[in-house]
């Protein structure tokens, strides 16, 4: 196995918007940079498109940043552990490298907050951003009977993504209310771009104050049961799609002992976190959509790179976009009957089969983990921490290292010993 070490002056976590946006930034001043990301393509959720797709004009001026020679874009790879203050040890498919870097910008990006029901772990029900994943991989839904649910304004991008690949796609049901529904509506005139955005996407399966109760089927998916109102009916279905929203993904920033307040990453004016030299940006310090992402970016990258005149303006475009991000937390808030669906017998760790009763009771996410081993599977409570945070308001414990399944070869990299999991 090859192994290798890169320096550089600003690593940057994350190549979705807010990562993109930091490295054009950064990259200006002559600074070098290393963009590392865990997944093949660049572009984050939003423009992670398939090698046919052609990116949107904005995408493909973030993602020209790749193509600077002082830049270099870290694919596939995954980050292991910091070894020291400035070095994080990496790991792809052929090598272990350890990257060192004078400033460190996270932009770590969100995860979709999947909450149980029962019949959620069915062959056929995904999230609705996953689902919307799966499509850009090229998952075939032609002519698929699909119900979208949960809440906020993805499940309508949702509902288009799956339509333009050919599903056919009955009911878009969304938690909230009619009187949040139409009261974020009628704001957007403030965000000129979202409204044309909702305008286009809206759709005439869309049901708000609606959402699955249950979902049935004997090995894979037949059919979801509908709550609309006061009114409960069953819906014949090949797939559901249900996400309550996004959750900031926190483990990396966590990891490194950056402040968490409410679930994100706890920064200043200028994206800087509590601890020295590391800042961050996008949808890890606080869900709010692409173009916050991106202002937020190019703030850490100019900030980190010392290019303090184009801040003031960055941080009044920021203030424009905060707004929208808190008028879809306002609106699309999760009421009191989603958290009421998963029964004492729903699984609420799929991983290792961990019902909702063995858990509920415990006095935290720590707790829970010892009595039942919730949270030690596959995804180690990537989505079932997520949902007990939200059902429960556990505070999910600092990670350990290695933060991912490492090789040995890699692991010896670290010449410190302080992989202590390894
Ligand atoms: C599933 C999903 C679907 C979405 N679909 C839409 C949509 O259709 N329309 C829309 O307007 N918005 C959509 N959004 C929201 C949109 O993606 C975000 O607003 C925007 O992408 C946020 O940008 P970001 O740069 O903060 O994070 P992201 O785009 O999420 O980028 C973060 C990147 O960091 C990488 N990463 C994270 N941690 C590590 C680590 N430890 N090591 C290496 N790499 C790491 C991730 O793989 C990812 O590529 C979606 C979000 C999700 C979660």
């Amino acid at each position: 196995m090859k192994q290798e070490r890169l320096s550089v002056d600003i690593a940057i976590v994350g190549a979705g918007p807010a990562g993109l946006s930091a490295a054009r930034a950064a990259a200006r001043s002559g600074a070098t940079v290393a963009i590392v990301d865990d997944n093949p393509r660049a572009g984050g959720q939003i423009w992670r498109q398939g090698a046919a797709a052609t990116p949107a004009p904005v995408a493909a001026e973030r993602l020209a940043v790749l193509r600077q020679p002082n830049v270099t874009h870290l694919a596939a790879t995954r980050i292991v552990a910091e070894t020291q203050p400035g070095t994080l040890l990496l790991e792809d498919d052929e090598r272990g490298l350890l990257l060192d870097f004078r400033t460190l910008i996270l932009c770590c990006g969100a995860r979709e907050l999947l909450l149980p029901f029962p019949g959620w772990t069915l062959p056929g029900v995904t999230g609705a951003g996953g689902l919307q994943a799966l499509v850009k991989y090229g998952l075939d839904v032609r002519g698929q009977r699909t119900v979208i649910a949960g809440s906020g304004p993805l499940l309508l991008a949702s509902a288009a993504t799956a339509r333009q690949a050919g599903a056919r796609v009955s009911h878009v049901l969304e938690q909230a209310g009619w009187g949040d529904v139409a009261g974020f509506g009628a704001g957007l005139w403030r965000w000129p771009s979202k409204l044309a955005q909702a305008a286009k996407l809206v759709t005439a399966a869309y049901r708000a104050d609606a959402h699955v109760v249950e979902a049935f089927g004997d090995k894979r998916l037949e059919r979801v049961r509908i709550r609309h109102g006061d009114r409960e009916f069953d819906v014949d279905c090949d797939r559901l799609a249900c996400g309550f929203g996004l959750v900031p993904n926190t483990v990396l920033p966590s990891h490194l002992g950056c402040r968490i307040d409410n679930g994100a990453v706890a920064v200043d004016a200028h994206q800087r976190t509590s601890r020295d030299g590391v800042l961050a940006a996008g949808e890890c310090t606080g869900v709010g959509g692409s173009e916050l992402a991106m202002v937020e970016g190019e703030i850490a990258g100019h900030a980190a790179t010392g290019q303090t005149a184009p801040l003031a303006a960055l941080v009044e475009r920021r203030a424009h976009w905060q707004a929208f991000a808190d008028a879809v937390r306002e609106r699309f808030a999760i009421r009191e009957p989603i958290r009421r669906l998963a029964r004492p017998d729903t699984l609420l760790c799929r991983c290792e089969d961990v019902r909702f009763e063995a858990v509920a009771q415990a006095p935290g996410w720590t707790a829970a983990k010892l009595q039942s081993r919730c949270g030690m599977g596959a995804c180690q409570g990537r989505v079932c921490g997520a949902a007990a945070q939200a059902l429960f308001g556990w505070t999910p414990p600092v990670p350990r290292t290695p933060l991912v399944p490492a090789r040995v070869g890699t692991l010896m990299l670290d010449g410190t010993g302080s992989c202590d999991g390894a």
